[in-house]
């Protein structure tokens, strides 16, 4: 809460909302010396430790920095999944926005799933998230917050971020891009290390072809006509398969652009072999080929339909290879906390009745 009529010695940002400028700011006006900022801004974002880890730094204004920057989410729970390599937080955020992110840890290197909203509007039917709705859109801040402190319960450096959490990513641009531009230049992330997924959404995709930095597009399809995903996702109505496409073709014509497609694989939805010859016939003519990623469906509490059985997902795989479009099944980390691709979902109240994961939920301290 601000007070409009406090002395302004204090921002109205967050710890990871406010620029260098306004850091040194800060510290200027407390009357430290110059390098102090340099100092702070390189603890949080080059050795990307938490503020209360900067020893090189006084206890006093380590104390004094956190009260003028506070954390823009409040942990309110962790689960973890993959013996520890999976973890999942959630978050709240102003307002009691409920955020959710995901730590997927590997042998040397870690990725980071970010969301972008709230909840999401697009409503496709498979997916938790478009089931519950939206509540509102994040900040720039607290996107990259979600990487940062991500980044402190990770021995690996967290040098993947994909925006595949909650939200459509392109349907809250500016702050999604004011996030990647902080990752890319303050975190240091490589521009193709950050995957920015999208349900379709067109203008987005060509002016994302426009930005500086070549980050990489994931185009989420599940399906390989028209008819079918307009009924799984419902914003196909506004921009369908053709425009989708072309605006692909587009962002891989860019200089320096990757792209691919997701796909999950629903049972008897959109799993035939006759659906992969379809799909592989719209993907031909891509340059370089286009690449999808199966992902098994995770079922959804209000989704009635299974995932693909892994024997029809390879088929599947088999067929797009044959058609010439590459083919990589993916495989599913955290689904028993709710944490893998469409299963993140606001939950207000406790939770579905229905379903008890096998899960040990820590209560955490609050982080603001
Ligand atoms: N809104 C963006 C990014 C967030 S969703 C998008 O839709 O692309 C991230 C990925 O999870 C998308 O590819 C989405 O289609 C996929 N997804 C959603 N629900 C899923 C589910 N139940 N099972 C498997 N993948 C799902
Ligand atoms: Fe939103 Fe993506 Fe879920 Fe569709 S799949 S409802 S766009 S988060």
């Amino acid at each position: 809460m601000t007070d409009p009529s406090a002395p302004a010695t204090t921002l109205t940002t967050t710890r990871y909302g406010a620029s260098f400028e306004e850091v040194a700011g800060l510290l200027s006006s407390w009357g430290e010396p110059a390098y102090r900022a340099r100092q702070v801004w390189d603890g949080l974002y080059r050795r990307r430790a938490p503020l209360e880890e900067l020893t090189d730094v006084g206890r006093p204004l380590r104390a004094r920095l956190a009260e003028a920057l506070p954390l823009a989410l409040a942990a309110r729970h962790t689960s973890s999944a993959d013996r520890g390599e999976t973890l999942k937080w959630l978050w709240e955020g102003a307002g009691g926005a409920s955020v959710e992110t995901v730590l997927m840890r590997y042998p040397g290197r870690a990725t980071v799933c970010v969301s972008t909203q709230a909840g999401c509007a697009m409503g496709c039917t498979f997916c938790a998230t478009g089931q519950a709705g939206f509540e509102r859109h994040l900040t720039a801040a607290e996107i990259v917050e979600q990487v940062a402190r991500a980044q402190h319960d990770s021995p690996q450096r967290a040098g993947n971020v994909v925006f595949m959490g909650m939200g459509e990513p392109l349907a809250n641009y500016d702050a999604t891009w004011a996030a990647v531009v902080r990752l890319h230049d303050d975190l240091g992330l490589s521009a193709r290390h950050i995957t920015v997924s999208t349900v379709g959404v067109v203008p987005g995709m060509r002016r994302l072809a426009t930005e500086r930095l070549p980050v990489t597009l994931a185009v989420s399809l599940h399906a390989p006509d028209d008819a079918l995903r307009d009924e799984l996702v419902p914003l196909n109505r506004r921009y369908p398969l053709a425009d989708v496409l072309a605006a692909a073709r587009h962002y891989l014509a860019t200089s320096g652009r990757r792209l691919s497609f997701e796909y999950a694989m629903i049972g008897g939805v959109n799993d035939a072999p006759a659906q992969a010859d379809a799909l592989a016939r719209r993907l031909s003519g891509f340059s370089p080929a286009a690449h999808v990623n199966l992902i098994p469906l995770n079922p959804t509490p209000g989704f009635g339909a299974p995932a693909s059985p892994p024997r029809r997902v390879a088929a599947f795989a088999e067929r797009l290879r044959a058609g010439g479009v590459g083919a990589t099944v993916r495989r599913n980390r955290g689904t028993e906390i709710d944490a893998a691709c469409g299963q993140l979902r606001t939950r207000h109240g406790g939770g579905d009745p229905g379903r008890s994961a096998p899960v040990t939920m820590v209560q955490r301290r609050g982080g603001s």
